[in-house]
């Protein structure tokens, strides 16, 4: 046979992947991929038991199970004000990858362009080439990695499709301001340009901060997919159970999809969270659980030669060392791991030309125990 043709001819495999493997090969603190060291909670673990207990093992509806749809549609109202029918504009999905690549499937066709801004997950451009779509991303820089609009309103064109935005941001943990959400409604009003509004850490947001869903915009929430995640929500990344929100005409689009690449979702766990949600302090309390591990990681780091840039949001928190060595990021990483036992993620893997700017994404949701150790090792670099 003839050698395949690549659709992906540039795609490695992931570096949450690769970082992972390296940290458990030489046995290093894994702080690279995000995910917690520490379990969920047990009561969860139950509830999801009683689920399958009580027979829910067979397929959920396609759009997942109503019980948790309600849960969601409630928790969208009483956090940012927007009503979605759970009948027609609230899909659950295998996580969030699954619902962007979905929501990406449902919108690009071959030639239109999409707006992304790296450092950018690194599922975005994949699935948006995957479709035929062209991907026009603007760099942004340390430290505080802002968005400038005016180089925004430069990229768009007649046949841009689409806009990805993610708030908090991975990796950079910055999030999203009131002005930023200005500038966008300015930039995409009376345009036929669709939003992608990835905020899977919707509830690790800190310092009191207002998290700016697209959900809270009117003009805005029309025309996004809203993407969330319960991986995060419930300290269990292994379930791998996300939503999307969509006005039904969006969501009908993207449910014609949905239906092909997964069907429905596990059926006990959604029946499990559906009821664990009845609990708002479950994700209320979110906040502060993760802004004491990210004060308590910041305080360790300040004892290293490494320089913290500011996190406002997600659970990571990324760092300079520019200073230290003139190494590329991602040959420091490895080195970090072999030599010093701390797997980080290089930022540079988030950008399409592998722009190194010095910087490395450590993830905090660890137990503390873990997070002392990873400094202790880090204060030798
Ligand atoms: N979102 C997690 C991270 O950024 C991991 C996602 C993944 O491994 N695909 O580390």
């Amino acid at each position: 046979m003839r050698p395949l043709t690549s659709k992906l001819p540039q795609t490695g495999t992931t570096i949450f992947t690769t970082m992972s493997a390296l940290a458990a090969e030489v046995g290093a603190i894994n702080l690279s991929q995000g995910f917690p060291d520490y379990d969920c909670d047990p009561y969860l673990v139950e509830l999801v038991n009683n689920a399958m207990k009580s027979g829910h093992n067979q397929y959920a509806p396609m759009a997942g199970v109503m019980a948790l749809r309600e849960q969601i549609a409630y928790k969208t109202e009483k956090l940012y004000g927007a009503i979605y029918n759970p009948d027609t504009e609230i899909t659950i999905t295998a996580g969030g990858t699954q619902a962007i690549f979905t929501a990406i499937s449902a919108i690009i066709h071959p030639n239109d362009e999409v707006i992304i801004f790296e450092p950018a997950f690194d599922c975005y451009a994949p699935a948006i080439k995957l479709m035929g779509g062209v991907v026009k991303s603007l760099e942004l820089e340390p430290p505080n990695y802002r968005i400038a609009w005016d180089m925004v309103k430069k990229l768009i064109t007649n046949r841009t499709k689409m806009i990805i935005l993610n708030s908090p941001h991975n990796p950079t943990a910055t999030i999203l301001h009131q002005q930023d959400i200005e500038e966008l409604s300015a930039l995409v009003k009376d345009q036929d340009i669709y939003i992608l509004s990835d905020e899977v850490y919707e509830h690790l947001i800190y310092d009191g901060k207002t998290h700016q869903s697209m959900a809270r915009y009117p003009e805005l929430q029309q025309r996004s997919f809203i993407v969330a995640s319960f991986g995060k929500l419930c300290h269990a990344t292994g379930w791998k159970i996300g939503y999307c929100l969509a006005p039904a005409h969006l969501m009908q689009e993207f449910r014609k999809i949905h239906q092909f690449l997964v069907f429905s979702v596990n059926t006990p766990a959604q029946y499990g969270i559906a009821e664990y949600l009845k609990n708002e302090q479950v994700y209320l309390g979110l906040p502060e659980f993760f802004q004491q591990k990210r004060d308590h990681f910041r305080n360790g780091i300040e004892q290293t030669r490494f320089k913290l840039l500011p996190c406002y949001g997600s659970y990571f928190q990324s760092v300079t060392y520019n200073h230290i060595t003139d190494e590329r990021d991602a040959d420091f990483s490895i080195r970090l791991a072999k030599e010093f036992g701390i797997a980080a993620i290089p930022t540079s893997a988030f950008y399409n030309k592998g722009t190194n700017h010095h910087v490395l994404r450590f993830c905090f949701a660890k137990r503390q125990e873990t997070l002392d150790k990873a400094v202790d090792r880090l204060i030798n670099v």
